[in-house]
C-alpha cells in the first residue's frame, strides 16, 4: 500500500504551474485524492509522482527512488523518452480536448488545401477559372492512426473525402483505406492529394517524407504537418515546393522551435507556417487525466497511457 498522502512534484516549468494551481488540487479532490504538491524537493527520495513537461527543473529522474510514474502534460515524448535515468513508469498526455484542438487544426487546414485557399490573391484578378472538387473525389491520407489521427480521420470522413490512413500496426477504421507496416507508406503517399502527418518522432519516423516519398505523392499534392518538425527532410520538402510537385505545405512543427527568423519556410510563398499551436494541452482536462493516473497507482490499478519504451511512443 502506498502512502496515505502521496507527494506530487509538478516538474512542467513555473510558467505552467498558475494553471494547474488550482485545476490540479481540483480535479485530485474529484477523484478522491488527496496529495501533497510541492514544486520542488530536497529530498527526492519521497516524490511519488512527477508531473512533467521539458523545461522544468529535473533532468536525472534516478534520486527519485520512490516515484511510481512520471506523468507527462505533453502528447509527444520523444524528447526524454530516451533519457536513461527516466526509469520508472512514463504516461503521456491523451485527453479528449487535445483530441478535439487537433480536429479543428486538421480540418481547418485540409479545408484550406482543398479549396485552393491560397491561389486567391486580394489583388483585383478574378481567378473564377478553377472548379475545386467536391471532398468526396478527393483523396487525403492521415499517417499516424492514434489517439489524434483516428480522430481526424473520422472527422474527414465525416466531410466525405476519401480517406487512407496508415500506422504501425494493421488497423480497421469506418470509411478508411488502412494500411501498415514500413511498406504501407508508400501506398498510402501515392494517393495522397493531401497529407496529415500524425506520427510520433522515433527512429523509424525520422526523415520519413524524404525526397523519394515525397516524389511519391501525386503532382500539385501538399502537405499538413502538425506532427513533429523532424517527420520531413526539410531540404526535400522545399524542393519539392520549388519544382511545384507539391502545392503548399501548412507546418506547425520544425526542427528547430521557435522556427528560426531567417529560415526559408518564413518567406516561401507555397509554406504556411504555424507556430506549434496545432492542440495544446489544456488544464482542465489534463488536470483531470493525471488525477485518474494518480488515483490507478494510489489503487495499484493499470496506469493509462504509458508509453512504450522500446517503441519510443
Ligand atoms: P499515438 O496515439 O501514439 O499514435 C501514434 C500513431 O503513429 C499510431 O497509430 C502508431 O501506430 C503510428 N506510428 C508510430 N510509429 C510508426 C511507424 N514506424 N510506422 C507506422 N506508423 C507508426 O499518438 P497521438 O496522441 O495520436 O499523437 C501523435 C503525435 O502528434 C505526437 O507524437 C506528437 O508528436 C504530435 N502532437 C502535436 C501537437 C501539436 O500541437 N502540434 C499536439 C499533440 C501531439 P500504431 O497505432 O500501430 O502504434
Amino acid at each position: 500500500p502506498g502512502p496515505l498522502m502521496p507527494t506530487l512534484l509538478f516538474a512542467a516549468g513555473p510558467a505552467l504551474w498558475p494553471e494547474y494551481q488550482h485545476t490540479l488540487p481540483e480535479a485530485l479532490a474529484e477523484a478522491g485524492i488527496k496529495a501533497d504538491i510541492v514544486l520542488e524537493t530536497t529530498s527526492p527520495e519521497t516524490v511519488d509522482y512527477i508531473i512533467f513537461a521539458p523545461g522544468g527543473t529535473v533532468t536525472d529522474f534516478s534520486p527519485f527512488t520512490r516515484c511510481k510514474a512520471v506523468l507527462s502534460l505533453w502528447a509527444g515524448v520523444e524528447k526524454y523518452v530516451g533519457n536513461p535515468t527516466l526509469t520508472q513508469p512514463l504516461a503521456r498526455m491523451v485527453n479528449h480536448e487535445l483530441a478535439e484542438g487537433m480536429v479543428e487544426y486538421v480540418v481547418g487546414h485540409v479545408m484550406c488545401q482543398h479549396l485552393g485557399m491560397a491561389t486567391y490573391r486580394q489583388d483585383g484578378v478574378w481567378r473564377n477559372a478553377i472548379m475545386p472538387p467536391l471532398a468526396r473525389e478527393r483523396t487525403v491520407a492521415v499517417l499516424g492512426l492514434g489517439e489524434l489521427g483516428r480522430a481526424c480521420a473520422e472527422a474527414l470522413v465525416a466531410l466525405r473525402f476519401k480517406v487512407v490512413g496508415w500506422s504501425h500496426s494493421a488497423k480497421s477504421l469506418p470509411g478508411v483505406a488502412c494500411y501498415s507496416g514500413a511498406e504501407g507508406v508508400d501506398a498510402a503517399l501515392a494517393q495522397a492529394e493531401i497529407a496529415v502527418l500524425l506520427l510520433p518522432l522515433t527512429a523509424e519516423t525520422t526523415d520519413l517524407l524524404d525526397a523519394r516519398r515525397l516524389a511519391l505523392m501525386p503532382q500539385g499534392a501538399s502537405i499538413i504537418n502538425p506532427g513533429r518538425g523532424a517527420l520531413i527532410d526539410d531540404a526535400a520538402l522545399l524542393a519539392a515546393l520549388d519544382r511545384g510537385q507539391l502545392s503548399h505545405a501548412t507546418l506547425d512543427v520544425f526542427r528547430t522551435e521557435p522556427l528560426p527568423p531567417d529560415h526559408p519556410y518564413w518567406a516561401h510563398p507555397r509554406v504556411t507556417v504555424t507556430p506549434h499551436v496545432a492542440a495544446d494541452t489544456r488544464a482542465g482536462s489534463a488536470a483531470r487525466v493525471l488525477a485518474e493516473n494518480i488515483r490507478r497507482g494510489e489503487a495499484g490499478e493499470p496506469l493509462l497511457y504509458l508509453v512504450d519504451r522500446l517503441r519510443g511512443y
